[in-house]
């Protein structure tokens, strides 16, 4: 059983470092990536809950609109939204989530004066160490694997509402305990978090399978519009504004649709091309096995995992799918 304190040695100390600066601070600021995930949301809540439990006030921060299907999450209503922010940002602590650069935070990195000490809890392998404190674990499925070892190592409690929180995380960030970093001991973590007062059943179901009927109107025209290349190698959909506004969807909505491009059964690599505004393109990638598409992400200044990763570009939805396409192409040809 590998365990990500088997994996990383300092790993223990760090979390001691980290339960030591977290006891101490009296107001927090917790933050994660721009258009925040399953991951990102589930971890800064449940570590939110933990923070309070000292006594600190505790601000929950992103930037981007959390998608619906989250809304169920326990404490999710304190999660502000940083263009709707104008209260005080005189914070003593930035706990930062999977973010493997500051700017990944988007418009809340504002709010790290130079004073305020940082804690970087991540398991991106690009991830820059840019935290007074880092606790990096690129093996782990998820950061909301990485937290149970913390609370465990630390002797934290893990109570019910934390435990839905970080059941969330795991399963939103293995796709539905599927990807390659799912291990033994992540299947261990969810078992415990189960224990804790998790229902998987119902915390899979509140995500996947209620789906409101105009994002599975805006799912069915992505899929209609799906594009298969090199002998069903390559898989590609699109989405501009048109279709969002069609099915009365908005941009957050696309969470998680990516993964259809991985449906098919030779597909070894696909793209989510998505309109963030005209000539603003983002583009999520997904891969099998050994195609690598981080290198692609990394190319346009995006950044992510072997087999899931994304960038966003200041180019038109027609020509990042022009260019794009282009490089896939190379990519499963061994070309790149
Ligand atoms: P998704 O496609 O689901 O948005 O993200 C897949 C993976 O790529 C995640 O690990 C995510 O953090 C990373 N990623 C997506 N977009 C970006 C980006 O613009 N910059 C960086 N550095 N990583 C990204």
């Amino acid at each position: 059983m590998k365990s990500l304190v088997r994996m990383n040695p300092d790993f223990p100390k760090i979390c001691q470092e980290i339960l030591a600066t977290v006891s101490r601070a009296e107001n927090i600021l917790v933050s994660s990536h721009e258009d925040p995930d399953g991951d990102s949301i589930g971890s800064q809540l449940a570590f939110a809950r933990f923070a309070k439990s000292f006594g600190s006030k505790v601000t929950l921060i992103n930037q981007g609109k959390i998608p619906g299907k989250y809304l169920f999450l326990p404490g999710i209503a304190g999660i502000l939204n940083v263009d709707d922010y104008s209260g005080p940002v005189d914070f003593d602590l930035a706990v930062i989530f999977e973010c493997p650069t500051r700017e990944r935070l988007g418009k809340v990195s504002d709010f790290l004066r130079k004073e305020v000490p940082v804690i970087n809890i991540d398991h991106h392998p690009d991830n820059s160490l840019f935290g007074k404190i880092s606790l990096v674990n690129s093996r782990a499925s998820s950061v909301g694997e990485m937290l149970v070892e913390f609370f465990d190592v630390t002797g934290q409690a893990i109570d019910k509402e934390m435990a839905i929180n970080l059941y969330a995380a795991i399963l939103t960030d293995t796709g539905r305990f599927r990807y390659n970093s799912t291990t033994r001991r992540t299947m261990e973590i969810a078992g415990l978090l189960i224990e804790k007062g998790a229902d998987p059943r119902e915390i899979c179901d509140r995500i996947y399978y209620a789906m409101p009927p105009s994002l599975i109107r805006l799912t069915a025209s992505a899929l209609a519009n799906i594009n298969f290349y090199e002998q069903g190698k390559i898989c590609l959909m699109q989405v501009d504004r048109k279709m969002l506004e069609q099915s009365h969807s908005d941009y957050s909505d696309l969470d998680g649709l990516a993964d259809y491009t991985l449906y098919g059964n030779d597909v070894l690599v696909g793209g989510l091309i998505k309109e963030i505004e005209k000539g603003r393109t983002k583009v999520s990638l997904r891969s099998r096995g050994r195609v690598d598409v981080s290198r692609i992400a990394h190319k346009y200044g995006g950044g992510g995992h072997h087999n899931a990763a994304g960038f966003a570009v200041n180019m038109p939805i027609e020509s990042v799918s022009e260019v794009l396409l282009e490089d896939l192409r190379k990519m499963v040809n061994g070309k790149l």
